[in-house]
């Protein structure tokens, strides 16, 4: 037999309850801090120069073809529709979706 009331019961859910949106709050905190990353810009990065960066793709020199931007790049670490992401060859710094490198690789 346990000695576990309504009473008790509903103190838990309202304590599990109020965990869960603790967490989901923490969860987001990450996403937050890496959408403040500053934009990468080939006048200022030496890497980025190198490969070519631009942000917008049609102004993109050869090797670059029609199609290939940011958000088609295997690279790329931003959502769906995301203006700036993340981009694994420059940690650190948000690129472009519709920009492109030399690094460019089409996603499988
Ligand atoms: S590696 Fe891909 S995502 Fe990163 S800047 Fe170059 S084209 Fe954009």
């Amino acid at each position: 037999m346990t000695d576990e009331t309504p009473s008790s019961r509903r103190r838990f859910l309202k304590f599990a309850g109020g965990t869960a949106a603790a967490l989901a709050v923490l969860s987001a905190l990450p996403r937050r801090v890496m959408a403040a990353l500053p934009h990468l810009s080939a006048a200022t990065n030496a890497t980025a120069k190198a490969l070519n960066y631009v942000e917008d793709d049609t102004k993109a020199p050869a090797p670059h073809k029609p199609g290939q931007d940011c958000a088609a790049c295997v690279h790329f670490q931003g959502k769906a529709g995301d203006a700036y992401g993340p981009c694994a060859i420059f940690p650190g710094f948000d690129v472009h979706s519709k920009g492109w490198c030399a690094g460019f690789q089409a996603k499988g």
